[in-house]
């Protein structure tokens, strides 16, 4: 298993020798390795047995050193990053040739972000590389939110673990780019929807997948758990699974299910919040995945605010 712990130096050194370390962040926590280095690179794709078509967002500590790995930035986006960063937006970028093609998966476009973590903002400050970061689990399941997933899943391939926590988002970040002087959303995550466009103006959301997406790692079937996953109304799924006599558990948004045993269900926000919601949901989907049951049950959230982002991950879930 890895140390878990919050030495932030022993953090640098690790990174440093080309080792990768589990770094926290306000969104999920991350898989961390010098971005620059094509070795650590690779480590980060093994790891995690992540497809190479799959590219890495890119970490660092400001704006000005975003020029260090990226040909400019796009006055939109610019205004963006000024009124979001650091938090949970990543911007699709023009990349310059230091970073390794693997980063990028061989586009000609590479993704940033300036996390808001206190600890990995110091970590981050203090490093004279960037970070290449996805998110610390094994490819297709669900990401982690505490340093105890991240160790249950990768312990025995990495060394440290910086533990700053639960994640505050609890979601992966949003990720936006620009196509012919339209700003376009490619990931819904952390920073919500409306947010953007009430500084930049109307967006264009393209999130589905295809053979060949845009966005690549944004397949059907992604943040899954083990089990089967179905969405529906939960009152109609319940009865129809206790006639069919199948094991089932239940992730609510706010409702207790009378009928069925309270270890056996999760209500994401017992008061109804979309951001509690999202913040509780990979561990809630965790803690259902390790119950003793044969499938899980769940229902979609009103769709706004974090609810889009949150339903996104619920749909893709069940899609298996
Ligand atoms: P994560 O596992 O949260 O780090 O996810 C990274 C995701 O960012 C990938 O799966 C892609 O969907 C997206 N991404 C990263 N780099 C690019 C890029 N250059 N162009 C488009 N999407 C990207
Ligand atoms: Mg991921």
């Amino acid at each position: 298993m890895a140390e878990i712990g919050q030495d932030i130096a022993k953090a640098k050194a690790f990174l440093e020798k080309g080792e990768l370390v589990g770094i926290p962040t306000e969104t999920v926590y991350g898989l961390g390795g010098n971005a620059l280095n094509p070795d650590a690179v690779a480590k980060i794709f093994a790891t995690k047995n992540r497809p190479e078509f799959d590219p890495l967002i890119i970490h660092t500590s400001s704006i000005e050193r975003v020029l260090e790995f990226a040909v400019e930035i796009p006055e939109v986006l610019r205004l963006l990053g000024e009124k979001f960063w650091p938090g949970p937006l990543t911007l699709l970028l023009p990349k310059k040739n230091i970073l390794p093609d693997l980063v990028t998966s061989g586009l000609d476009t590479v993704a940033v972000r300036i996390p808001g973590h206190a600890l990995s903002r110091e970590l981050l400050s203090g490093l004279d590389f960037p970070l290449a970061a996805p998110s610390a689990n094994p490819f297709g399941y669900i990401s982690p939110t505490k340093a105890s997933h991240v160790n249950d899943q990768l312990g025995d391939k990495i060394p440290y673990i910086l533990d700053g926590g639960t994640c505050e988002v609890g979601l992966e970040s949003t990720i936006v780019g620009v196509e012919r002087d339209k700003v376009v959303v490619y990931r819904l995550g952390g920073l919500d929807v409306k947010e953007i466009e009430d500084v930049v103006g109307d967006v264009r959301v393209m999130t589905h997948s295809s053979s060949n997406p845009k966005s690549p790692g944004m397949l059907k079937n992604h943040y899954a758990p083990t089990k089967p996953f179905v969405l529906g109304n939960l009152k109609t799924l319940i009865k129809e699974y206790q006639l069919k006599g199948v094991t089932f558990a239940v992730l609510s948004f706010r409702d207790v299910f009378k009928t069925v045993p309270i270890g056996q269900q999760i209500q994401l926000s017992p008061s109804a919040n979309l951001n509690e919601a999202a913040k509780n949901l990979f561990a809630a989907m965790r803690a259902l995945d390790t119950m003793d049951v044969s499938v899980i049950l769940s229902e979609l959230l009103p769709e706004q605010g974090l609810g889009r982002a949150v339903n996104d991950r619920l749909r893709r879930a069940s899609a298996n």
